[in-house]
């Protein structure tokens, strides 16, 4: 079996620039080398649901071995290298200056991709015939909808009677040094909009008129106060905050007709979208009233999830602690990520690399941190 350096293959992915949607130079490229390694691999396209066609890699070893199966999942999609003359290296060079690999995907998460593979390779190697089966869920769109990726897959597998009982996420879980932490739920994320339409009129002849600037304030005041909960095991507290305030400005002696707000609040998982989406009308029939009237509109980004930790959760935290010599934090903290779908399936745990520079220009990975994310991935495999 030939061997898989994780920094070669790095750099081999991030020479292919691969935006969401459709890229099947990026799959065939790791197709290829999963096939080797004995894997049965599928490349599956999804089109539809109001988003465009995505094409995804599915590929697992053993799989009829038991029910125990480790996945690795991610995605091979990056964003936008912006403008590529504000770079210090070409975004797709994948150069490697005073120890550092460059380029758009570095951190977000090519080079997890790579040692995964790297590492299974290396297994493999020394363990052709293990007791588990071993898989891959890529995906070339959760930078984007991720509406024809990750889910789309996992509804395939379910329908073909494919079995996935754990899985790791490689997106990058640490704030500045590989070991810090790794994440076993996400918070919840929803967006509102809120415009107050009042009544125009004279600022010396307010009981003529109706200020809706007075009134938006005490709704984001009551909304703002109110404590959503304490926290929980995992989760820091629910927080809402408030992003914009803005009104028609018609000068000094007005008082406007209208007046807008928006306001994010990420939840833990005492709450969902729909249980904040009441709250936030409840405030909004409470406070306001006396003729005025509101529209309020939102977005759910995701639901908050936790995937309880248990025997993946352990043995990830003793594999990065034995590669790093410090313990990993459990946490819940930062954006969305595709764990969210696979939690419904499997015990789901991200640990990849430092995300400090993803998606930023000169995006970065250290190479000392790529060996040892492969390391720990060895270890992982090992122990499972
Ligand atoms: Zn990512």
């Amino acid at each position: 079996m030939m061997k898989l350096n994780a920094i070669n293959l790095s750099q081999d992915l991030i020479r292919i620039p691969s935006y969401s949607g459709v890229n099947p130079q990026v799959l065939e490229f790791l197709f290829t080398h999963l096939k080797n390694l004995g894997f049965a691999c599928d490349i599956l396209e999804f089109d539809g649901s109001n988003s465009y066609k995505v094409n995804n890699l599915h590929a697992v070893f053993n799989p009829k071995n038991s029910s125990k199966i480790l996945y690795f999942a991610g995605h091979t999609d990056v964003v936008n290298e912006g403008n590529k003359a504000s770079w210090t290296h070409d975004p797709f060079a994948a150069k490697i200056v005073d120890g550092k690999l460059f380029g758009r995907g570095a951190a977000d998460m090519k080079c997890a991709i790579a040692c995964f593979i790297s590492a299974v390779a290396e297994f493999l190697e020394m363990h052709p015939n293990p007791d588990f089966g071993i898989g891959f869920l890529i995906t070339n769109d959760e930078e984007a909808d991720g509406i024809n990726g990750t889910a789309k897959v996992l509804e395939w597998m379910k329908n073909s009677g494919r079995k996935i009982s754990h899985c790791l996420v490689g997106e990058p879980t640490n704030p500045e040094k590989f070991g810090e932490m790794i994440k076993i739920g996400r918070r919840g994320s929803i967006g509102f909009k809120i415009k107050i339409i009042g009544k125009q009129g004279h600022v010396a002849y307010p009981n003529i008129a109706l200020n809706p600037i007075t009134i938006l304030i005490s709704l984001l005041k009551i909304l703002k106060d109110h404590r959503l909960d304490e926290g929980t095991k995992f989760f820091d507290p629910s927080n809402l905050e408030i992003t914009s305030i803005s009104s028609q400005n018609l000068g000094g002696n007005v008082i406007p007709n209208e007046a807008e707000a928006a306001f994010n609040v990420r939840f833990n998982d005492l709450h969902s979208a729909q249980s904040i989406l009441d709250l936030v009308k409840y405030a909004c029939e409470k406070t306001i009233g006396f003729g005025a009237k509101y529209e309020l509109t939102h977005r759910t980004s995701g639901e908050s999830f936790l995937s309880d930790p248990k025997f993946l959760a352990e043995i990830v935290v003793k594999a990065s602690e034995k590669i790093t010599g410090k313990k990993p934090v459990l946490s819940t903290t930062g954006g969305t990520s595709d764990a969210r779908f696979i939690k419904d399936y499997a015990e789901v745990v991200e640990i990849g690399l430092v995300n400090k520079t993803a998606h930023k220009i000169d995006e970065f990975s250290e190479i000392s941190e790529i060996e040892q994310l492969q390391k720990t991935y060895l270890e992982i495999l090992r122990k499972f």
